[in-house]
């Protein structure tokens, strides 16, 4: 290898076994969009049912319908009620989908006639982060409309769901409003006639810190991963899965104030030595890691010396005898002073899931499984 993702499918099966006895009886949903977040969303979700996930949650129905090739058959809902997306072949997969307005009610009731079989929906309520779902004032007449397919055999409403607009900031006054919010959504659609499988409106930073929260199930997407978007991330009893390492490509020798990289922003002040890393912010190794000491080799972290350029980055190494093929970390679970996910995302402002998502496609992950 010279450069890999190496995937500890142990540790997903680990934290939601975690998870999961903090939250039961509640049940939870792995949530493996986005390739499970880097990881590899087929690999995590049977590493997720193994540690007792019983759903599995992804956005587009494309996702769903990789996991169905794979031939993995748990209960699965797409998390984003998309027009455009094949609701039909959705439905035939026995893919939940969630429903928001009336008129992706609608939609997907209408692709239930052409697939032949009832739609398993699940109606989103809008209580306040203002993205996807039905505002307060729109919520009766989606619980209606979907009733109504109900009653015509074209859809099954099978929950009732909501997400936080600030689960992450403890003692945010947003969080209690949303749960008031959604308890109301919920009573007036159980007033109404729907009787829901499960409702669910905590991700991973609710389900660990808000237990009212918790209802029947909690979506954790982060926290399988080992990852949190808490202050000062996860906690200890959740593991990083993900290690991002590589092998020096090349080494070199130059003299005090050599220029380094595009544009020269970083000079040698000694003799040194140079190492090259073969992965760039194609990878989704972020442009502005410059100057930060987050790569780790021969037991310390040593500064990105100069641009992070598209395919590669250098590392100063200063009289560290380091050699061409030695492996350098990136992130990892912390075990051996390596950085993790979460500190490079405080060196560079953004949250852990930003960088464990942004990796390339030609970074391979492995996982000590046959590929
Ligand atoms: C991504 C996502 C989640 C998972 O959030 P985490 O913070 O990663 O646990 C849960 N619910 C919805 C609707 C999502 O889009």
């Amino acid at each position: 290898m010279h450069a890999e993702a190496f995937v500890d499918l142990d540790a997903i099966t680990g934290n939601v076994a975690a998870i999961r006895e903090r939250v039961t009886p509640g049940m939870v949903m792995a949530v493996v969009k986005a390739g499970g977040y880097g990881h590899g969303a087929i690999p995590a979700a049977r590493a997720a049912l193994r540690g007792g996930a019983s759903w599995l949650g992804v956005v587009h129905v494309k996702e769903a319908l990789e996991l169905r090739a794979a031939g993995i058959g748990a209960p699965l809902l797409c998390l984003m009620a998309i027009g455009a997306d094949d609701h039909a072949a959705a439905i035939t997969g026995g893919i939940d989908l969630a429903g928001g307005t009336t008129d992706m009610v609608a939609r997907i009731a209408a692709a239930a006639t052409r697939a032949g079989t009832p739609a398993r929906v699940h109606l989103k309520a809008d209580t306040g982060l203002s993205r996807g779902g039905a505002t307060a004032a729109e919520w009766p007449s989606v619980v209606d409309a979907a009733l109504h397919a109900q009653d015509r055999g074209q859809v099954k409403v099978a929950g009732l769901w909501s997400h936080f607009a600030a689960s992450d900031e403890p003692g945010n006054p947003s969080v209690s409003a949303q749960l008031i919010a959604f308890q109301e959504a919920v009573e007036h659609a159980e007033k109404a006639g729907v009787t829901p499988e499960v409702r669910h409106i905590a991700n991973t930073a609710a389900a660990i810190t808000v237990p009212r929260a918790r209802y029947d199930m909690v979506r954790v997407g982060g926290g399988i991963y080992g990852l949190s978007t808490l202050p000062g991330g996860a906690p200890g009893w959740l593991r990083p899965a993900m290690t991002l390492r590589a092998r020096l490509a090349q080494v070199k020798r130059v003299p005090a104030g050599t220029g380094v990289s595009y544009n020269h922003r970083y000079v040698t002040t000694a003799e040194a030595t140079l190492g090259l890393l073969p992965l760039g912010y194609a990878d989704g190794v972020p442009r502005g890691a410059r100057g930060h000491a987050l790569v780790f080799a021969r037991g310390r972290r040593w500064p990105i010396a100069g641009t992070v350029c598209m395919d590669q980055f250098v590392i100063d190494f200063g009289d560290e005898p380091v050699a061409a093929g030695e492996e350098v970390v990136l992130w990892g679970p912390g075990d051996h002073g390596e950085a993790t996910a979460q500190e490079w995302a405080e060196a560079l402002g953004t949250i852990s899931y930003d960088l464990v998502c942004g990796l390339g496609a030609r970074v391979p992950r492995t996982n000590g499984e046959a590929q």
